[in-house]
């Protein structure tokens, strides 16, 4: 993700999406919710913030499935 996409991020996230979760958004990594593996895209919509820890466990690979969920975006915001 660009410096802008993060900045505009940011105003939206300020911490980690994972409920419960207060990691910093500066301390958080850019998570694709549709994977970028599966032609999800890079542009605001499709990003958020996750921690190390929740972007590590997150469900993104069939094939490969944590059983630990995954996030993805409503209109009314990203949920898990
Ligand atoms: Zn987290």
């Amino acid at each position: 993700a660009s410096w802008k996409q993060r900045i505009s991020l940011a105003a939206e996230f300020q911490t980690c999406s994972r409920d419960g979760c207060n990691k910093p958004a500066d301390y958080c990594q850019v998570h694709h919710l549709i994977p970028w593996q599966a032609g999800g895209f890079t542009n605001i919509k499709n990003l958020t913030f996750l921690c190390a820890y929740h972007n590590g466990i997150n469900d993104d690979d069939p094939k490969r499935p944590t059983g630990r969920g995954y996030m993805f975006r409503l209109n009314t915001g990203v949920s898990y």
